[in-house]
């Protein structure tokens, strides 16, 4: 399998020129474009020879992805469909906030394995996971249509703990070549906790969303599949663990589901939990994918969030934001799968 131009250290970039003749400048030079521009496309290289960008496209996946669809929600939210080297797709997500700042959602893994019931990125299970060089060109592709983002999520399609390697080194390239401070970068887990336990001997600031959902192992089992669920005990233990080894408060992320995990017992309980374990949370009213669960009503929204609240815990509301019909993650990947089945 070829290598990915992105993601090279300049190390490698060097051993590289010495290996095809090529001046070791010119692999400062391609050092430089790769992570002070965020270009990872040899055809915009302006300063490289003709020959060596062809030299460079045919040794590398560089890049291994391209832009397939771009797909403007509301509110500015723009998605991108991208496809990748063996034709499989993913999605990123460009996100602006009112104040300006850009926020980039991106994709660990083609498919999800922990398949929760409510997600339309498991629907199919896991595919493949991403390779550090494809985070990294879904980085430098949402670059080169909105600029550099001011933060970063790992909130898109998969479960990046259980592609533990490469987002680990993803991590470090954006920390280290890109100088991207490591606490504008968030991990959100479905809670794989060999993965959080990881994730904790990073030792870097990176903000951690664990993806609890459910105040009870119960409740949880309604909403997440056996063969990668762990008790809610263990994760919030991992959890601790992680803000231990690197100073940050985490965020309990909940997604509300109606007549699921939608209570004011089970509200009190998530604030008490949160405030226990100096947490915030984060509350994201479902987005309905087509299955059979359904988003509460506002008045029940606002009073779940009154009452964890009420405990003294952080708490915010996020309302998915995006046309309805693609603002939940994956939904547009699992959309353009049905397309190619039905021969659209
Ligand atoms: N696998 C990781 C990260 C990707 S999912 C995780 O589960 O945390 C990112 C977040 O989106 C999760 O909190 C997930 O529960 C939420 N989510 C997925 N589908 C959703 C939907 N249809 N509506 C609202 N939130 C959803
Ligand atoms: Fe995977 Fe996260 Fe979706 Fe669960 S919510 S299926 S862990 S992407």
């Amino acid at each position: 399998m070829k290598k990915f131009l992105s993601g090279s250290s300049l190390y490698e970039l060097t051993s590289y020129a010495k290996s095809r003749q090529i001046p070791a400048f010119r692999a400062k030079q391609i050092y430089s474009w790769l992570y002070d521009h965020a270009v990872c496309e040899p055809e915009k290289m302006k300063n490289l020879p003709a020959a060596l960008r062809l030299m460079l496209q045919e040794d590398f996946y560089a890049p291994g992805s391209r832009i397939a669809e771009r797909v403007n929600a509301a509110d500015g939210v723009e998605k991108l469909m991208l496809q990748l080297y063996d034709g499989e797709c993913i999605e990123m997500v460009i996100l602006p906030a009112a104040d300006g700042r850009i926020t980039f959602c991106l994709s660990t893994q083609v498919g999800c394995p922990v398949k929760c019931r409510f997600c339309a990125s498991g629907k199919h299970g896991l595919v493949r996971n991403l390779k550090a060089g494809e985070m990294l060109e879904e980085f430098a592709l949402g670059i080169s249509c909105a600029g550099r983002p001011d933060n970063l999520v790992f909130m898109g399609i998969g479960e990046g703990l259980l592609n533990f390697e490469e987002l680990a080194k993803t991590l470090a390239v954006l920390s280290g070549e890109f100088n991207f401070a490591p606490r504008r970068i968030t991990v959100s887990t479905s809670g794989y906790v060999p993965g959080m336990k990881q994730f904790a001997t990073l030792k870097k600031e990176y903000n951690l969303a664990v993806s609890l959902h459910a105040v009870d192992d119960e409740t949880r089992a309604k909403l997440i599949p056996p063969h990668l669920r762990y008790p809610v005990k263990e994760i919030l233990s991992a959890a601790d663990e992680i803000r231990e080894a690197n100073g940050r408060q985490y965020t309990l992320e909940y997604t509300l589901i109606a007549g699921i995990n939608d209570s004011l017992e089970a509200a009190e309980k998530l604030g008490r939990i949160a405030v226990s374990h100096h947490a915030k949370v984060n509350l994201i009213p479902y987005n309905e994918t087509g299955n059979e669960f359904c988003r509460p009503d506002k008045n029940i929204i606002a009073e779940f969030e009154q009452k964890v609240a009420s405990t003294g815990a952080r708490v915010t509301c996020r309302v998915e934001r995006g046309s309805k019909k693609t603002a939940a993650c994956g939904q547009l990947r699992v959309m353009r799968m049905q397309k190619k089945e039905e021969g659209i």
